[in-house]
């Protein structure tokens, strides 16, 4: 009889408990507490525990309390036998060490018998003296009607709480489309509602590199497998690094069409991932994959404009009628105004040798410029296509300047017939994006610059002499033009055979066609590439030397009339006239010629086989 008016006051505490906490602090600790009041008055019990249900496991509802660490998790199908047709039990179902084999177990159950909570408490005197009686089964369905409610009550704040947070930040996403500020967003609120956790982003290498918000890029090679899984599969993961103390919980950010990345949290090793955490989780990435994904979307439009904007400008200017060197210059220039290299080159295939542009940067010339060309050379001797290295420091031991890079052939039909090549210091600093649209800009561009190739070769045959493939009489004209514009100084030098009608009379006309090829080739060896060698008319030649002192060319005149008497086969001998310009001369190339035949005239007068030098005379 005592106990009956013991429940009823139970119940009547119990109700306070619950009109107290209903609705109000949504936390589970503090009705918990309340009970935790009511047990130690009625039943002296000092010692309380509650393990929360999640799926199928009890998670303790407080972490660190004094019980074995066995006791953390509990497995429902470990201990679903001890509840059998009863809801508590005093019978250890764990490995417990000596006075808690007295603990209780009350175990509080849905509707459909599904297990919501399981109290731990202390077993009293009065405790036993009270379970002994009728009243237990409905002080057991009290308190499981308390559990319920403020459960209820609970789960609907906080659900309410989390919306609001997710609504919060899908309206902020869809107010901007900068990724900076997602990312922010998507921090800000995870850390809002899981003070606990440590979030970290870490980004897949597609994302805008501009963004201030601090990130982690997404390495295949070097990240956690369960990391790499959650890239992979698109689902949530956890791990437990004991080396580190720590739990991770990585958190795919998946929109529509792809996973950017992943949003790793990091917390304790006890911690426990509620289900419903997991929901917000996903549910906050997911609104975020969706947000970067637009402003992706909006990004790459405006990229496919101006894109198409730079192939279409780049094709009319190639249409024009531009030298090679030109068209190189401009397309030196569109790269560079795309895509930002720190360095850029073009090469040209010529008879298996690689010839460096002029508008390339002078850092190819050097032996690690040079590294980077036969690295490009050899991998376009294997493959046709483009190459595109993100860290080139990852494949190749020697660590190298240059870790970004991008190689596109030029092609002529099929036929690889050189390459350009774009570098820079920081790995990964072209994205794929960049790759594509130089592949497409090279491509669009290979014709052009191959016909203007074809065009320079076609020119240059019909600028040189045939029989001696000296450049022909028409073509020095605009040369020395040239020269006299951009250059301070030069030598021009006329020669002629000396009695070569002779020559043909004995040897006939062939031996003399001989003879002059030989003295073109004499010639020809003595230019080099700084000057040029000319056939002026039948056996007389000319040679134009730029940036060359009138003494540097007399040694030069001197050395040639002793190889060409030398060298020459029946030998001959020739007569020649030197004469130089420089800046202050301010003479033309008409003036220039004339004091040099007046010099080859003298040279032939005072008996042939030698040189005569004009200075500059100002009264011409
Ligand atoms: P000089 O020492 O005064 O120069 O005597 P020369 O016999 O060389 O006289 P000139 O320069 O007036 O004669 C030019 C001759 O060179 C005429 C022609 O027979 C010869 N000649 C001109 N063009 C060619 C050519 O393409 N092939 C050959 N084999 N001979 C040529
Ligand atoms: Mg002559
Ligand atoms: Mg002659």
């Amino acid at each position: 009889m005592k106990n009956d008016g013991i429940m009823t006051l139970i119940k009547s505490r119990i109700l306070d408990v619950y009109s107290e906490n209903l609705l109000t602090t949504g936390t589970t600790i503090k009705w918990f507490n309340d009970l935790k009041n009511i047990l130690s008055e009625f039943f002296d019990v000092e010692k309380v525990h509650y393990f929360i249900f999640d799926i199928d496991t009890f998670k303790p509802l407080r972490k660190n309390h004094s019980y074995s660490k066995k006791m953390h998790l509990i497995k429902w199908l470990e201990v679903e036998a001890f509840f059998y047709e009863k809801d508590f039990t005093e019978t250890p179902f764990w490995d417990m060490e000596n006075d808690l084999n007295k603990v209780v177990k009350i175990l509080l159950r849905d509707y459909d018998n599904q297990p919501i909570g399981l109290l731990v408490m202390d077993s009293t005197v009065r405790w036993k003296e009270f379970a002994e009686t009728e009243n237990i089964k409905e002080f057991v369905s009290t308190i499981t009607k308390l559990v319920k409610t403020i459960r209820q009550s609970i789960v609907l704040i906080q659900q309410e709480n989390q919306y609001r947070n997710l609504f919060s930040v899908t309206k902020a996403f869809n107010s901007t489309l900068d990724s900076g500020e997602i990312l922010n967003g998507t921090l800000y609120a995870i850390t809002n509602a899981f003070p606990q956790l440590e979030p970290t982003l870490i980004l897949s290498n597609d994302q805008d590199r501009k963004t201030s918000v601090p990130y982690k890029l997404f390495d295949y090679t070097s990240e956690r497998p369960a990391t790499v899984d959650a890239y992979v599969s698109g689902e949530i993961t956890t791990e437990l690094v004991q080396e580190l103390g720590v739990r991770l919980i990585n958190v795919p950010i998946k929109g529509k069409q792809g996973i950017y990345g992943i949003l790793q949290l990091t917390t304790t090793e006890d911690y426990i991932f509620s289900t419903r955490q997991k929901e917000f989780a996903t549910s906050l990435s997911e609104t975020t994959g969706n947000a970067l994904e637009n402003a992706k979307l909006y990004i790459q439009s405006h990229r496919l404009v101006s894109d198409l904007q730079l192939i279409n400008e780049t094709s009319h200017k190639l249409n024009t009628n531009i030298s090679l060197e030109e068209m190189l210059v401009f397309l030196r220039n569109q790269l560079i105004k795309s895509f930002h290299p720190e360095q850029i080159c073009f090469v040209f295939i010529e008879e298996e040798e690689y010839k460096i542009s002029t508008s390339s940067n002078d850092y190819f010339h050097t032996n690690e410029g040079q590294f980077y060309i036969q690295h490009v050379a050899n991998h376009f001797n294997k493959v046709k296509d483009s190459l595109f290295i993100a860290d080139f420091n990852r494949i190749t031991k020697l660590k190298s300047g240059y870790r970004s890079l991008i190689a596109v052939p030029l092609k002529e039909q099929n036929t690889i017939t050189g390459f350009s090549i774009v570098l820079h210091k920081e790995p990964y600093f072209f994205s794929f994006d960049a790759f594509k649209l130089m592949q497409s800009l090279i491509q669009h561009s290979s014709l052009a610059i191959s016909n203007s190739a074809l065009r320079n070769k076609l020119q240059e045959m019909v600028n040189r002499d045939h029989l001696t493939n000296l450049f022909a009489r028409k073509y020095l004209d605009k040369y020395v033009e040239n020269s006299m514009k951009i250059d301070d100084r030069g030598v021009f030098v006329l020669i002629d055979i000396d009695d070569f009608k002779q020559v043909n009379d004995t040897f006939g006309h062939q031996v003399g066609d001989e003879i002059l090829k030989q003295i073109a080739s004499i010639i020809q060896k003595k230019v080099g590439e700084k000057g040029i060698g000319v056939r002026w008319g039948g056996e007389e030649l000319a040679l134009y030397y730029a940036q060359m002192t009138l003494e540097e060319g007399i040694e030069m005149c001197k050395q040639l009339l002793g190889s060409i008497s030398s060298e020459t086969n029946p030998s001959v001998t020739v007569s020649i006239g030197v004469s130089s310009w420089q800046q202050q001369d301010n003479i033309n190339f008409h003036h220039l010629f004339q004091q040099t035949d007046i010099a080859l005239y003298e040279a032939k007068n005072k008996g042939k086989n030698q040189l005569s030098i004009m200075e500059v005379s100002h009264h011409l």
